[in-house]
């Protein structure tokens, strides 16, 4: 591309295109040149100039085995050389079927799971909702229609998913659409509301061991099956938010699996197609389905749906990652890389005073930075000055992320590790 067509197409951008989560005016400030990226491959992705980063965050968290990976590309062609999409209602297909039965086989192995599908991961958090909802209705019990969510859980944004967050940035403004939440903080909260608040609870949400939205929080371990525990003795459903622990990446399959306990429904989409396609799926306890079955006149029917449920190519690139999966033994070679990560993260800290706190689970850390009086934005501008060094990443406030693809190769895990320091330097000092 020349620099003609280059300059015309950030023209057009600046005149047409909205960015979520952007202040406008930064980005359409004529000195603030867009990251335009062309193409990606592994664990890099390039820029229009021909510049290379290492896709630091996965590209929002949903990258698992890298970019133009060659067996999910395939399965992706193959599927679009019998068709894109097709609607499933009133109709199914071989992909949807497959991966439905893959997916319950892995969640809950020697338990049944229903899969209903959706499109991200605001939209599988609607669907639990709903889907809890209406199962106390139908069990007799519509008292129970209000929900308890964590101080700061993020669970998408759509106007039911961001009922439950508590991100003031994200959600205050929005307070006057948001159904009522029960704000709780930990278990001992949980346990201190009254019989007359827990009875009219639905179901409890939670991101299970890690909070990311929030801030890259850690939960203590042991806190799901204590959650599990509270929920079975009374009466109330818990669902857990995967979106961001599912495919991997806390090194587990599947979050929930790390405290061996079984949600009644769960939400995956981030990761469910390796980062390639807007596929979700929320996964039901056999036993909450159950409640769903009944002659047409009963009004057991549940009404939510989508037009691109179940969409062909996203189901295909999900079995393809979950074949990639077993082809390259991507969870077993994860201990490893995380231990590596750990190594670098702590040396990182050890030589900064400016790191105030690693946090890490798996292929996941974040790099907590000290409050600055000196420095506005200390993580945003953190992350553009390691940009210069080959990462490309985002911040929560001044937690720099890092959550590389799973099959990030060593040198390139501290490369990007190295560029935070060397951002961090650049920004707050030696
Ligand atoms: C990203 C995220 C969501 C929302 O998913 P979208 O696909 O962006 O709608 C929900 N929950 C968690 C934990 C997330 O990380």
């Amino acid at each position: 591309m020349n620099t003609l067509e280059k300059s015309l197409l950030i023209e057009q951008e600046r005149n047409h295109v909205w960015h979520p989560f952007t202040c406008m005016q930064e980005w359409n400030d004529p000195l603030h040149e867009p990251l335009v990226l062309v193409r990606g491959q592994g664990a890099w992705v390039y820029d229009i100039d021909g510049l290379g980063y290492i896709d630091g965050n996965s590209s929002i968290w949903t990258n698992i085995h890298g970019h133009k990976h060659p067996y999910i590309d395939a399965a992706i062609s193959a599927q679009l050389d019998r068709f894109a999409h097709v609607s499933f209602l009133g109709a199914t297909h071989p992909g949807a079927i497959e991966l439905a039965t893959r997916l319950a086989a892995l969640w809950s192995p020697g338990k049944a799971s229903r899969v209903f599908y959706s499109d991200d991961g605001s939209t599988a958090i609607e669907a639990a909702l709903k889907i809890a909802l209406q199962y106390w209705q139908i069990r007799g019990r519509p008292e129970k229609h209000r929900f308890a969510a964590f101080q700061h859980a993020y669970h998408g944004d759509t106007a039911g998913a961001s009922s439950l967050g508590a991100i003031s940035a994200f959600h205050d403004r929005f307070s006057a659409i948001h159904f009522p939440t029960v704000r709780v903080s930990s278990m001992d909260n949980l346990r201190q509301l009254t019989a007359l608040e827990r009875n009219t609870l639905a179901a409890v949400v939670i991101e299970p061991l890690i909070q990311g939205v929030g801030g890259m929080r850690l939960w203590p371990q042991g806190l799901l099956v204590d959650l599990r525990e509270w929920c079975t003795e009374h009466d109330i459903l818990l669902i857990a938010d995967e979106v961001l622990t599912a495919f991997g990446r806390t090194g587990s399959m599947f979050g929930c699996q790390k405290e061996e306990i079984l949600p009644d429904l769960a939400a995956f989409a981030k990761g469910l197609t390796g980062g390639y396609l807007p596929l979700a799926a929320t996964m039901v306890r056999e036993e909450v389905f159950d409640a769903f079955v009944g002659p047409h006149d009963s009004g057991r029917t549940l009404f939510y749906g989508h037009s691109y449920t179940a969409n062909a190519l996203g189901c295909a690139a999900a079995l393809a990652s979950l074949d990639v999966f077993e082809i390259e033994n991507t969870l077993g070679y994860l201990p490893e890389k995380a231990a590596l990560l750990a190594t670098g993260l702590a040396a990182l800290a050890a030589h900064s005073p400016h790191v105030r706190e690693i946090r890490q689970i798996g292929l996941i850390a974040g790099v907590e930075l000290q409050p600055s009086r000196h420095v506005d934005r200390t993580g945003a501008r953190v992350c553009l000055a390691a940009r210069k060094h080959g990462l490309l990443t985002r911040p929560i406030g001044d937690t720099i992320v890092l959550m590389p693809p799973l099959n990030i190769g060593e040198q390139e895990l501290l490369q990007a590790v190295q560029a935070i320091g060397l951002g961090i330097r650049e920004v707050c000092g030696p």
